[in-house]
């Protein structure tokens, strides 16, 4: 039976990896994207190995990835007074059969849609429309309200549609008309990027300081023959009173706006002020998510992403999952075809366990284990086994990768969500 296409709101990294998977898997959709021309923005995310799996089963290759960002060999966390408390590898080098990535969330974004439009042609994403409501129909089908770029208004029919469209998701917003608005739990994030020289393995994602004031440093590309690469970091600062700051999102920031806060976090691996004022691009970005939903489903209607699961980005996971959910979406169609039956599977299957993610990464997420150091002694330590046991450390980081879906032996076993070569009947 052919059914009506599957309908996406939102052509980000979510939407696109869903547009992906249904070309793979044969079933027809449209992807809706409010803005009228997508551009390579943003700076540095990272897709952990269970997202690069999917990816590499999506005919994404290493070599793809490799023109966006570069393979991570090692997590650090340092402490305020430059010295280790805990160090590992990371991606293949941990064990992994996939690789973790750290990318350009512009570029990465970008192949994405180019790999797109290559295998489905440019017509099944249509820019300037903006998915503003739905409703389901008593026939098992549901109808999206879509406004376009020249004021124009339509209505589009299909077998189910897909709110992917964001953390601000209008999908959401009508499924949920009672959320509370977003939430802000008090820290601001500066984002940028500067060439500058890797430090440690020249591949390491490295978070630096305590609970009221820490950066986070990774390249995103191997570096040149000048031996710089892209630097991407997050100066992130905790402010006492929530109520002080805006909310805005991704606005273009001064460096003089935030450097004080990292006067003195100089180090002979590492000097933060000189870091900060070589940047070449500076966003400020308030820690923002959502309180968690019961559902992420209604009738023909689901959530994914950051619309299902917009998250603090503590755990260097809100893309990655993003790309998992579109993939067991993948998976559930394939199984129940496109209907409200395998939106119900995947709303089983993901929610209730990524809603615990959202607020396991509010308190801090694997970042915690600074706040640990910094509450027992201020960050200040000669040996850090006196002040957080190895085994302490190890239990702490063990317990967030099986939440986040990192566990190494579980990943490596499972088998694959989507098998090679699986189509829907036709
Ligand atoms: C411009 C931009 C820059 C970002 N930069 C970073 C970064 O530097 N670092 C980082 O960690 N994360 C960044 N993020 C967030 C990150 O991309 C997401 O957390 C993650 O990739 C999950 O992706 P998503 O597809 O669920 O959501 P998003 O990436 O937010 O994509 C949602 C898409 O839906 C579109 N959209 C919104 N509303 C509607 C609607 N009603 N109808 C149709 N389309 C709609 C948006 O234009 C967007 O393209 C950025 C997001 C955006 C949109």
């Amino acid at each position: 039976m052919q059914h009506p296409p599957v309908l996406i709101a939102g052509g980000g990294i979510g939407g696109l990896c869903l547009a992906l998977t249904l070309e793979q898997i044969g079933v027809p959709f449209t992807v809706f994207e409010s803005v009228a021309e997508l551009r390579p923005l943003g700076v540095g995310i990272n897709v952990q190995p269970n997202a690069v799996r999917e990816l590499f089963d999506l005919g994404i290759t290493a070599e793809d990835l490799d023109s966006v960002g570069l393979p991570m060999r090692e997590w650090a966390l340092v402490g305020r007074s430059g010295d280790d408390i805990y160090a590992e590898p990371r991606g293949l080098d941990a064990g992994y059969h996939w690789p973790q990535y750290a990318v350009h969330r512009g570029r990465f974004h970008m192949m994405l849609y180019d790999k797109l439009v290559a295998r489905a042609g440019a017509d099944t994403v249509r820019l300037g429309a903006r998915v503003a409501d739905y409703r389901n129909n008593a026939d098992g089908t549901v109808t999206a309200m879509i406004e376009h770029a020249d004021g124009q208004k339509s209505e589009q029919h299909g077998a189910l549609l897909i709110g992917a469209d964001g953390i601000h998701s209008a999908v959401r917003a009508r499924m949920h008309p009672d959320q509370p608005p977003i939430h802000w739990g008090g820290a601001v994030m500066w984002r940028g990027t500067t060439r500058a020289r890797p430090i440690r393995t020249g591949a390491s994602f490295v978070g630096l300081g305590g609970s009221k004031q820490r950066m986070v440093i990774y390249p995103i590309t191997a570096p040149d023959s000048d031996g710089f690469a892209t630097i991407n970091w997050i100066a992130e600062v905790a402010f006492e009173n929530a109520g002080d700051k805006p909310t805005g999102w991704f606005k273009s920031a001064q460096v003089d706006d935030f450097i004080h806060y990292f006067d003195g976090w100089s180090f002979d691996w590492l000097d933060v002020p000189e870091l900060l004022r070589g940047a070449e691009v500076t966003y400020e970005n308030p820690m923002i998510d959502r309180d968690p939903v019961a559902t992420w489903r209604d009738g023909c209607v689901a959530l994914m992403g950051d619309a299902a699961h917009a998250m603090y980005p503590t755990g260097s996971n809100g893309a990655s999952q993003a790309i998992v959910d579109a993939r067991t979406l993948g998976a559930m169609i394939l199984a129940h075809g496109p209907t409200a039956q395998a939106l119900a599977a995947y709303d089983a299957a993901l929610c209730g366990p990524v809603s615990e993610l959202v607020l396991r990464n509010r308190g801090a997420g694997p970042f915690g284990l600074l706040d640990i150091v910094d509450a027992r002694c201020g960050g200040e330590f000669d040996n850090i086994d006196d002040v957080v046991p190895a085994a302490e450390r190890a239990t702490f980081m063990a317990s967030y990768k099986s939440a986040a879906g990192f566990d190494i032996d579980a990943l490596n076993s499972a088998p694959a969500k989507i098998a090679k070569g699986a189509r829907i009947p036709t």
